[in-house]
């Protein structure tokens, strides 16, 4: 077993020590625990959590970042767009770098596109109506947390008459994702940590099939490294009852934001702006019902239909390996790229591209620690 490394990370130091001790009393074999939030994979790293359990406590990096599982076919088209002379693209600041087939919306904007960062799709909107000549696109990245203010924003769209917004609706839901994960064969998967803000839109509940039908323990958490830990605890707790014959349940650690049933306001946007469809997930594939396309009232804010941007058949690159470290089979470690021929500062896959992709993370917070 490692040594224990200082708690400096941590807030509460004495807390965090006996959540160590306990996590160390609680594994007792090969155990493999997934999170799925990108927030969860930073904090753990900046933590140094890895270094403070068991060895035989794997701890997995699942398809928890936006950038990371959105699909080059995605990326290009929001390119072509972007090449188009009276559109504008409206985007998160984390989309600009990431790289197409061939180009980025960085490259294209210092090529003399109009590409612009804003911080919310109602910034979209505004731009819309200021400049009415142009056809303003917001490109509709991330889970549950982000899809309900874009479709607020949407719906504003409608409310004002502003017809020149239109999105690239490529949100992503979790649930499915995690019901696909436990399906995938040469795995082992003890547990998912669920992450804290998605939960508080679609509520706790939302996992239980994972739990009653799959047998998979879930535990939703916060995102402090505390959070983390405790969550970690309770996730073990039922590892240890499932493996004595108990059942798999849904526990919250983060219950001073998640309820059962979630927000019910947000889910009543998305229940008028979406519909649920397949989706392909980067580096895994098409996933059933894990996304959105904009339901039958709203299919004129539809920006490749609008635009008439077909998705071209992506080249992934060569040598990547982020499909198998988002299910859980690799970690970024094991990529002979990892570290050499691709940095944060010169990335080759998605998970190296986004600060919250797994490989990133292990890249800024672990390997430095081990070389
Ligand atoms: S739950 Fe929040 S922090 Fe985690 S990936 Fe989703 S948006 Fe990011
Ligand atoms: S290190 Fe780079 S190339 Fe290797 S899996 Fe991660 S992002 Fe892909």
């Amino acid at each position: 077993m490692k040594e224990l490394l200082d708690f400096e990370a941590f807030r509460e130091g004495p807390e965090a020590e006996g959540l160590v001790r306990r996590v160390r009393e609680l594994v007792d074999g090969p155990t493999a625990l997934m999170e799925v939030c990108g927030t969860h994979t930073v904090a753990i790293g900046r933590a140094g959590i890895r270094s403070l359990v068991p060895e035989e406590l794997r701890l997995l990096s699942g398809p928890g970042c936006p950038v990371c599982v959105t699909p080059l076919g995605e990326i290009d088209q929001t390119i072509e767009a972007a090449r188009r002379p009276d559109v504008t693209v409206a985007t998160f600041g984390d989309m600009m770098r990431v790289p197409g087939s061939e180009s980025s919306l960085e490259r294209e904007r210092a090529a003399g596109a109009d590409v612009r960062v804003v911080t919310s799709a109602l910034d979209a909107v505004k731009l819309a109506s200021e400049e009415p000549s142009r056809e303003i696109v917001f490109i509709g990245v991330g889970f549950e947390t982000t899809s309900p203010t874009v479709a607020a924003a949407l719906l504003e769209a409608e409310r004002r008459d502003v017809p020149n917004v239109s999105v690239f609706p490529f949100f992503k839901l979790v649930p499915p994702a995690l019901e696909f994960l436990v399906g995938v064969p040469d795995r082992a998967l003890d547990g998912f940590l669920c992450p804290g803000h998605v939960s508080s839109i679609i509520g706790s509940n939302a996992y239980e099939p994972v739990a009653r039908e799959a047998g998979i323990p879930c535990v939703v958490t916060g995102f402090e490294p505390l959070d983390i830990l405790a969550g970690i605890v309770m996730l073990l707790e039922q590892v240890r009852d499932v493996r004595s014959g108990g059942a798999a349940r849904v526990e919250t650690q983060y219950s001073r934001a998640v309820r059962p049933e979630g927000n019910p306001t947000a889910r009543s946007l998305l229940d008028e702006t979406f519909d649920t469809a397949d989706a392909e997930w980067r580096g895994i594939g098409a996933i059933p019902a894990s996304g959105y396309v904009l339901s039958q009232d709203l299919m004129h804010r539809d920006a490749a239909a609008k635009l008439g941007i077909e998705r071209p058949e992506p080249a992934e690159p060569e040598g990547c390996i982020c499909g198998a470290i988002m299910l859980g089979r690799k970690l970024p470690g094991d990529c002979p790229l990892f570290g050499t021929d691709c940095t944060p500062r010169d990335p080759v896959g998605p998970c190296m591209v986004s600060s919250e992709g797994s490989c990133a993370a292990h890249f800024r917070y672990e390997h430095r620690r081990s070389t």
